[in-house]
């Protein structure tokens, strides 16, 4: 009997703790619950998801976060989602947004391959764009083209740089999501944004003055102005001695001048379509 009455109060009082430890966890989880906010949650759920930084936060997250507090309101932050993610935001936050903008993608303004470029040394240090510029500013005469070691490559998140097998590298323009990371870690500055639908560009960088640029180079813009003064409605400006293309006003004579110029840095947009697994060495 004293052995029943025992386990019985055991039972019980595992019954009874349980319980009352049930309810206490039950009080303190609707006490310390942390509300969701639905706002933060529709632009995290609007955003492509990506966390690739573009927008200037730590992930799409904290973007969502300081545009629903009001923090920022720049709605334009994420390139990488393009029209359809600013329509979704302008949605959720009820503002009006323009979602007519043309895409821009990444391009590498030089042609100065391997033979047509000259270099001043052979550079056979660490295989990447800014070390090779703690050197002379690199191995090529030219301070401002391509030096094609990818620092661009190993920053870019969706493995849309590869290299052409002639001292260059590419941007496959349909793999590119406008993030500007490979614009930022370029020490050269040779890889600018253009729009996708681009028609022609100038494809150099060089600032050195023509005869310095000639030297260098046997397709570097040598600032000679002939497509600016030829054909005054084109686009074509000469900008620190170089032709700076603009995309706004694409008026009469642009495939002229590319005729006209005579080193052929001016040359056709074409989008490289072709898609690669991996980075051609
Ligand atoms: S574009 Fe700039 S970072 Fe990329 S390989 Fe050329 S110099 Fe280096
Ligand atoms: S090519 Fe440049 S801008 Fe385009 S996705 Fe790669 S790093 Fe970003």
């Amino acid at each position: 009997m004293d052995v029943i009455l025992r386990i019985f109060w055991g039972f019980l009082s595992t019954v009874l703790f349980g319980g009352l430890l049930g309810l206490g966890l039950a009080v303190a989880s609707r006490k310390l619950k942390v509300e969701k906010d639905e706002t933060v949650e529709a632009l995290d759920g609007a955003l492509p998801g990506l966390n690739c930084g573009a927008c200037g936060y730590a992930g799409c997250g904290g973007y969502a976060e300081a545009l629903a507090a009001g923090k920022d309101d720049d709605l334009t932050k994420c390139k990488p989602g393009g029209a359809d993610t600013l329509a979704g935001i302008g949605k959720i936050l009820g503002v009006e947004v323009d979602t007519d903008a043309v895409r821009m993608v990444a391009y590498v303004h030089c042609i100065g391959k391997e033979g047509i470029a000259s270099r001043s040394y052979n550079y056979s240090g660490l295989q990447d764009c800014n070390a090779a510029t703690v050197l002379f500013n690199g191995d090529k005469d030219c301070k401002y083209g391509c030096l094609g070691l990818g620092s661009c490559i190993n920053v870019c998140p969706t493995n849309a740089i590869s290299k052409t097998g002639d001292g260059l590298v590419v941007v496959h323009a349909d793999l590119c999501i406008s993030c500007g990371k490979c614009v930022d870690i370029c020490p050269t500055g040779v890889m600018r944004m253009i729009p996708e639908d681009a028609d022609f560009v100038v494809a150099c960088n060089s600032r050195d003055k023509g005869k310095v640029t000639k030297g260098n180079c046997k397709v570097g813009c040598i600032a000679c102005k002939i497509c600016e003064k030829k054909f005054p409605e084109a686009g074509y400006k000469i900008q620190d001695n170089l032709s700076i293309l603009g995309y706004d006003n694409r008026g009469p004579g642009r495939a002229d001048a590319v005729e006209k110029c005579p080193v052929k840095c001016i040359i056709p947009y074409k989008e490289v379509k072709v898609r690669k697994a991996s980075n051609a060495g």
